[in-house]
């Protein structure tokens, strides 16, 4: 992803364009063949419009998105169902991508059939194969969605996902909406159908523990912007940028001996409509400087591949 920018236009009554929600405000990143890269932010920092984008559920402002070499933003409408086979998402609500009349192996068999799969049998097989992998039996082939829990809904959406053999899986909150106890359940099969079929994951999420748990790379975003970008392990135990420090002193520790500051941030998040000037964050940052109200700090490269965007490291 290189430079993607997707600003929704606000309009006046009579349709002119009065100003943008800059939702996702020149971002860039590598999703490597075969890892789980989490993004990670608060609500509207605009990491499900990148996620949807990718595969123009949303159209890009800006930018470019390339799959081996190959631009999906210019992309027509063959080439682009050529792609969504290879590229599937996953959404916080599996209740939404699921037609709620039809029998969920009907559902499932649909997508192969739209692809023109193989033969109805066989097709018919796939399913069931599929549904078994994701913890089904069978007879669940026949069952409708509302028969289903939210758990079970989020595994048939994860089915749904993988039916066509994609390669990249994009994953908008798949557990956000499940109980506890329910989300580690889909996480593990997450993780396990990942080494079965080779998955590579985008892994969009505002909970800071599960990115934790099931990403090897993090990106942090805030209105609109990467602010951070690490290997995991190197994010949350040093985290560089004040905003990240900030997540992460807030997320509850197990261990009691361990003593953490809690960074508390002052403020709410600025809107989208019109983001603070230099550095998108200085009017909450506990740190900030006079060239942060006007410089915008570049997302720039720091040891182990750490990016970090803030002044306070420009000289490292
Ligand atoms: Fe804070 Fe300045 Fe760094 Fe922004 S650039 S995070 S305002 S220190
Ligand atoms: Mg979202």
């Amino acid at each position: 992803i290189k430079n993607l920018k997707k600003y929704f236009p606000i309009r006046t009554p009579l349709g002119r364009t009065r100003s943008y929600v800059k939702a996702v405000d020149d971002v860039s990143f590598t999703l490597f063949e075969g890892e789980t890269y989490g993004l990670v932010g608060e609500s509207g920092c605009g990491k499900s419009t990148t996620g949807r984008t990718i595969l123009r559920l949303l159209e890009p402002t800006a930018g470019e998105c390339l799959l081996d070499q190959q631009d999906i933003f210019q992309m027509n409408q063959k080439e682009l169902r050529d792609v969504r086979k290879r590229i599937q998402m996953v959404f916080q609500d599996p209740y939404s991508a699921l037609n709620p009349k039809k029998r969920i192996g009907k559902t499932l068999e649909e997508s192969l059939a739209i692809h023109r799969i193989s033969s109805k049998k066989v097709r018919t097989e796939l399913v069931m194969e599929l549904l078994h992998k994701v913890g089904f039996q069978k007879s669940q082939y026949y069952r409708y969605p509302h028969e289903f829990s939210g758990g079970q809904r989020q595994r048939i959406g994860l089915a749904r996902a993988l039916i066509l053999n994609p390669k990249i899986v994009i994953c908008d909150e798949p557990v956000s909406a499940l109980d506890v106890s329910i989300q580690s359940q889909v996480i593990n099969l997450l993780e396990e159908v990942q080494e079965e079929f080779k998955l590579t994951y985008l892994f969009v999420a505002h909970d800071l523990s599960v990115v934790r748990h099931i990403s090897d790379r993090v990106g942090v975003m805030y209105l609109g912007h990467i602010i951070e970008e690490a290997k995991t392990d190197d994010l949350y135990k040093d985290p560089l940028h004040p905003y990240t420090k900030a997540l992460i002193s807030a997320v509850p520790i197990a261990d009691p001996k361990q003593k953490r500051e809690r960074i508390a941030l002052k403020g709410e998040i600025p809107s989208p409509i019109n983001p603070p000037s230099g550095c998108v964050f200085h009017t909450r940052c506990p740190y900030v400087m006079e060239r942060c109200k006007t410089d915008i700090p570049a997302l720039e490269t720091k040891e182990n591949g750490h990016r970090v965007a803030c002044h306070l490291y420009d000289d490292m």
